[in-house]
Parts: structure tokens; C-alpha cells; sequence
């Protein structure tokens, strides 16, 4: 769809089939200028109005979370918090929830959850007393169970929390659905989404939704590092203190330390300076998405799909190797070749045919309870092209030479 060389990885590495976006995605051009432009003509620390770089800064952050709360369908721009990515989105929103959870409350999380997404919710659950329960996928799709949902959601129920596609299937739940379904049964429970596998590959509209949270990263959407999004609802998040305390995020201190002032919402959650250049190409990489276009974008990926289940079924490659979502049009291959290790299958890719996959659990750490403990993972941008998954697919026909990295 777009052309590799917009990309500075796969221009300088032109022998390099990345196929691990769904671990981060590669950057372009613009976006690194962005990161670049605010380092060589402003580099100010915000929060002062004291001379015209800070005010700047100051400026450019707010026009930032402008960009995104319009981008993912959000009408209160103050409701945008900026995290490092969403593993500190999740962690700040099971810290905040802390609180309001009792003993037997039970929180609902799926086996295809993302450590992020899982770890802080076993912790909050230990904490509190709370209980973990599975929130049931359907073992055909690995998305969530439209049926069994209904008998999970209880006057118990406190939290539901799961992945808008998942790291591994890719399967795009319905969010619009599930999420009514859970509020029509009990209105008082709160839903937590993990959009940072879909947030650079399909439509984020949280206003045709009924949750509560939503968290992503800026680096799977073609974004930089160290920069991510915690939405969630203003009722909510004023009343959850936040994880990390520091400059710009407190009003007053007594001088007797006996108490303290928190700002309001956003900004009691943004304690410390800022990623001021990671925040300046965020919102080059969501403006440029957009101009795009997200529909293109899924568009797109959706043919990548199609075309390599054709060609998978062309070379009769389900004989050797257990795909485990070609049922889904989502922009991942997951697979094993049969009785081979999938890091090894790996080392051969990367070492004979510059093919960068991924394997194991992919940190979704109870895959072995769906589908298989290890995997291997290829996963797909808006650089990837039919090319790369031929490359891919040839690679694999080709066992004899699995071993032969081992020997060389
Ligand atoms: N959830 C899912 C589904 C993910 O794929 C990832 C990243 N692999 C995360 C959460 C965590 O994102 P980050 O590491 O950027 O905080």
C-alpha cells in the first residue's frame, strides 16, 4: 500500500522482510522528523508561560491530545491522558480502580489477554480480594463468546477487561456488541479495553461504545516509543488517585506537609516532564493515519490476508504447518511447522531469508490454554506486500534447509 521507501529501516535495509508489526510498527519519514523537529527548534520543558518555546510546548501537548481524543471518537479532549504506552495505561487504571474494588468483586479477563492487560488485574485482585474469572472465548474464532458472555456477567461482576484484537489471533471482537450486552445485564460494571493491537489497523470510535477505559501505545500506529493513551471516563478518572506523583500535577503543599492540591484532569496523571518530542510525532503519526485512512488501511490488510490463505492453500501448506488463524482477516499469520521449534523455525527465516518474525507466547502468557503454548508470528504493516508473504510461505516450503543455519 505504501511504498517501503517511506520507511528508513527498509530503505537502509533493503533485504529486510519485517514482519513483526504487531510487535511495533516500522516508522516513517515524517514521523521521525516530527520527533527530530522538536528537539532542533524548540527543545523547552512546558508548564510556563514564561517565554515562547515552553508556551509552545505547552501548546503542542494540548493540540496533541486534540488530535487524538477526534481520532478515536472522544468528545472530551481532557479525558486524553498520556502514559509511556499502555502498559502504563492498564497499570494506572488498576492503581486508580483500587478503591472501588471489595472482596468477591469478581473481575472477568480473557486467556488471550496480553501480560499487560492480565498481570496488573491478578495484582489489583490479590490486593483487594477480588476474584479472577475467565471470560470465555469461542474456541473456533478465539474471540469472545457472544453466548457464554450473558452467563458470565453477574451482580458480582465488577470489571471486564479485554483486548479489542488480540496480540496473537487477531480476532476483532465487536466491542459495540459486547459492550452493550454487559451493560444491558449489569450497568454498573466497568469495561476496560486494551485497543493497542487494533489502533493502527482498523477503526477506533469509542463514542459507538459503552466502556469505561481504553489504553493503546503511539508505536503500534506508526508512532514513536515511550508515548501512549489512557481514555477513559472523566467520572471515573476524577476519582482515581494517580501512580506516579511529580512536577506539574499538584496545585498547592502545605508547608507543613500535611496535605497537598492535585491539577485536574488530565494532568494530575502526568506527573514529570513530558516525552515533548515523542508527544510532537504522535500526532504527525495520527494525522497522517488519518489522511490515509483507516478503512483503507484495514482495507488493505484484509487483501494481505486473503491473498496469503490463497496462496497457503495453492501450496498445500496446511499439510506441514497448523495455521492458527486463517479464519480471520486480521493482519497476522500465527503458525507452527509441524514438528519443528518455532524459534528455530525463526533463526532460519531471520539467518537464510532476512525475515524477522516473532515466537513464543507473545506475551499473552496462557495461549497454551487456546491454542499453543509457542507460535510463530508474522505480522503485517502498511508496508508489507504480497511480495513479503511469498517470500515467507517459499521459506517455509523449504525444510531441508531448516538446519542448515545450525551448520553454517
Ligand atoms: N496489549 C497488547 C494486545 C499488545 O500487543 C501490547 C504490545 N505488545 C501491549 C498491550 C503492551 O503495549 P506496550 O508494550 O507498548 O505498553
Amino acid at each position: 500500500m505504501l511504498d517501503k521507501k517511506n520507511f528508513p529501516v527498509l530503505r537502509n535495509n533493503p533485504r529486510l522482510i519485517y514482519l513483526d508489526s504487531a510487535s511495533t510498527t516500522l516508522k516513517p519519514d515524517l514521523v521521525i522528523a516530527a520527533e527530530a523537529e522538536f528537539l532542533t527548534k524548540n527543545g523547552a520543558n512546558p508548564h510556563t508561560d514564561a517565554f515562547e518555546n515552553a508556551l509552545l510546548a505547552s501548546e503542542m501537548i494540548e493540540s496533541t491530545r486534540k488530535t487524538i481524543a477526534n481520532f478515536i471518537g472522544v468528545e472530551n479532549v481532557q479525558e486524553i491522558v498520556f502514559t509511556t504506552g499502555a502498559t502504563m495505561s492498564i497499570n494506572q487504571i488498576t492503581h486508580g480502580l483500587k478503591h472501588l474494588i471489595q472482596p468477591g468483586d469478581e473481575i472477568l479477563v480473557t486467556d488471550l489477554e496480553h501480560a499487560a492487560n492480565l498481570l496488573p488485574w491478578i495484582v489489583l485482585a490479590k490486593e483487594t480480594g477480588a476474584l479472577i474469572k475467565t471470560l470465555s472465548l469461542n474456541p473456533q474464532t478465539m474471540g469472545i463468546d457472544l453466548f457464554k458472555l450473558k452467563r458470565s456477567i453477574t451482580d458480582k461482576t465488577k470489571i471486564v477487561t479485554f483486548a479489542h484484537a488480540t496480540n496473537t489471533i487477531g480476532y476483532l471482537n465487536d466491542v459495540g456488541l459486547i459492550s452493550l450486552e454487559i451493560k444491558q445485564i449489569n450497568p454498573n460494571v466497568i469495561i476496560c479495553v486494551d485497543a493497542a493491537q487494533s489502533i493502527g489497523h482498523t477503526e477506533v470510535k469509542i463514542d459507538q461504545w459503552a466502556i469505561d477505559f481504553l489504553a493503546f501505545s503511539a508505536h503500534k500506529i506508526y508512532g514513536p516509543f515511550g508515548i501512549g493513551v489512557l481514555w477513559g471516563k472523566m467520572k471515573l478518572l476524577k476519582q482515581m488517585p494517580p501512580l506516579i506523583y511529580g512536577g506539574g500535577m499538584s496545585s498547592y503543599i502545605a508547608e507543613d506537609y500535611s496535605g497537598y492540591e492535585l491539577t485536574a484532569v488530565p494532568h494530575k496523571f502526568e506527573a514529570g516532564t513530558p516525552n515533548l518530542s515523542a508527544i510532537q510525532s504522535f500526532q504527525k503519526a495520527v494525522q497522517w493515519v488519518s489522511e490515509i485512512g483507516m478503512n483503507k488501511i484495514q482495507t488493505y490488510e484484509q487483501e494481505l490476508k486473503t491473498y496469503a490463505i490463497a496462496q497457503i492453500n495453492k501450496l498445500n501448506l496446511a499439510k506441514k504447518i497448523t495455521f492458527y488463524n486463517l479464519n480471520n482477516h486480521a493482519p497476522i499469520l500465527t503458525f507452527n511447522v509441524n514438528g519443528w521449534n518455532a524459534q528455530d523455525v525463526a533463526n532460519y527465516l531471520d539467518v537464510k531469508h532476512n525475515i524477522a518474525v516473532r515466537t513464543g507466547e507473545h506475551c499473552a502468557r496462557l495461549t497454551g490454554k487456546m491454542f499453543a503454548k509457542n507460535s510463530i508470528r508474522a505480522s503485517f504493516g502498511i508496508y508489507t506486500t504480497k511480495s513479503d508473504i511469498d517470500l515467507l510461505l517459499n521459506a517455509l516450503t523449504k525444510e531441508d534447509e531448516f538446519l542448515d543455519v545450525f551448520f553454517t
